[in-house]
């Protein structure tokens, strides 16, 4: 019997229950590559998740944990063999198919996207799903004919990880990034990634206008509710905000102003099922769009065992930027 370490959830009388444990490799789902997973990362999700605060987990026992980075062991998939370096994230691991908090995981290869060159495996988890999700933001926005010269963009809970990473590789692209945080003593932080203004989060909290003063070209919100209608209500004519967050809530109390009256486009942004071209798209452009010593500024690393108390830190608001988690 092969065992190995990993965070498992189980269901209990009352919600659900996590524990750093022994699990039975014979215990893992089907998938075409097994993975020697190295380094792992913590997302807003995985709070949930390890918390029990909302119902993401869909199958128990499940191991938690939603992006891995290592090297294959064993593949039957045409793609891959064995001392491969590969990311996974999202396709419903650590949700309905065991996850990355394991010294191994079994996937379908077609998950697996090449880590890219110049980028260890450590830095791929230091961006994770929250890096790799402000990224397909920014190439959305850009798809929208967003250009530095069209104004300012704003990024809201800036001091979380989608945030965070958003500023860095806005800032590198030359953007004038507005910053928008419930925590001002984050402020140096937040201009050192390389935000021009920071504005405190209570001014985009209380229910929005139809329509208010033209303040940004385009956003990026990981907040969702009244910030996102503040967002979409301060566009500039002809802007877009992605979508990307509900840390405020899953609301949106908007009106159709900003859409028929200035041209605005909300843009929904998915990370989980991503398909493959965008994903390798978006890795390729964070391995040459996001400053390596800001990612390091951004990145906190944890142990293994420390994920479980970081995971209700997380949904409390209280991690700044990106904490890494080194599996094995
Ligand atoms: P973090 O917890 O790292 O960041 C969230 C930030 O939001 C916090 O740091 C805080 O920023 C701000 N915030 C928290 N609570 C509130 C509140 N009540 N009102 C206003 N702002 C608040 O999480 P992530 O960056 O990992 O994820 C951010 C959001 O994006 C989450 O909702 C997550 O579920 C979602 N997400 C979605 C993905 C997708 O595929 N669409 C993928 C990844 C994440 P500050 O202190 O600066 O105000």
């Amino acid at each position: 019997m092969a065992m190995f370490k990993a965070i498992r959830i189980d269901k209990a009388d009352k919600g659900t229950t996590a524990a750093l444990t022994q699990f039975d490799e014979a215990e893992l789902m089907d998938g075409d590559v097994t993975v020697r997973v190295e380094w792992s990362t913590l997302n807003y999700k995985d709070g949930l998740a390890l918390t029990g605060k909302a119902p993401v987990v869909r199958r128990f026992p499940m191991i938690a944990g939603i992006d891995f980075a290592g090297t294959v062991e064993q593949s039957s998939h045409p793609q891959w063999k064995p001392g491969d370096r590969v990311i996974c994230t999202g396709w419903g691991m650590g949700e309905t198919h065991l996850g990355a908090y394991a010294e191994k995981a079994r996937v379908k290869g077609d998950w697996l996207v090449a880590l890219p060159d110049g980028l260890s495996a450590r830095e791929a988890m230091a961006i994770g799903t929250a890096g790799f999700t402000a990224m397909l933001a920014v190439i959305a926005l850009e798809k929208h004919d967003l250009t530095p010269d069209r104004g300012p963009v704003v990024v809201t809970g800036a001091a979380g990880g989608v945030g965070s990473v958003a500023i860095a590789v806005l800032a590198k692209l030359g953007y004038h990034v507005i910053a928008s945080t419930g925590r001002s003593a984050e402020a140096d932080y937040l201009k050192s990634l390389g935000a021009a203004e920071v504005i405190d989060r209570n001014e985009l909290s209380a229910p929005a206008k139809p329509l208010g003063k033209e303040r940004w070209a385009g956003g990026i919100d990981s907040v969702g509710s009244n910030t996102l209608a503040n967002l979409l209500s301060m566009t500039k004519y002809g802007g877009a905000i992605a979508a990307c967050g509900l840390a405020a809530g899953m609301d949106l109390p908007t009106s159709v102003a900003p859409f028929i009256l200035r041209g605005v486009s909300l843009v929904g942004i998915d990370s989980v099922m991503c398909p493959q071209l965008a994903r390798q798209a978006a890795w390729k452009r964070l391995a040459s769009d996001l400053d390596r010593g800001k990612l390091t500024e951004i990145t906190h690393e944890i142990g293994f065992d420390q994920v479980i108390e970081a995971g209700a830190r997380i949904l409390a608001g209280q991690i700044r930027g990106r904490l890494v988690v080194k599996i094995s």
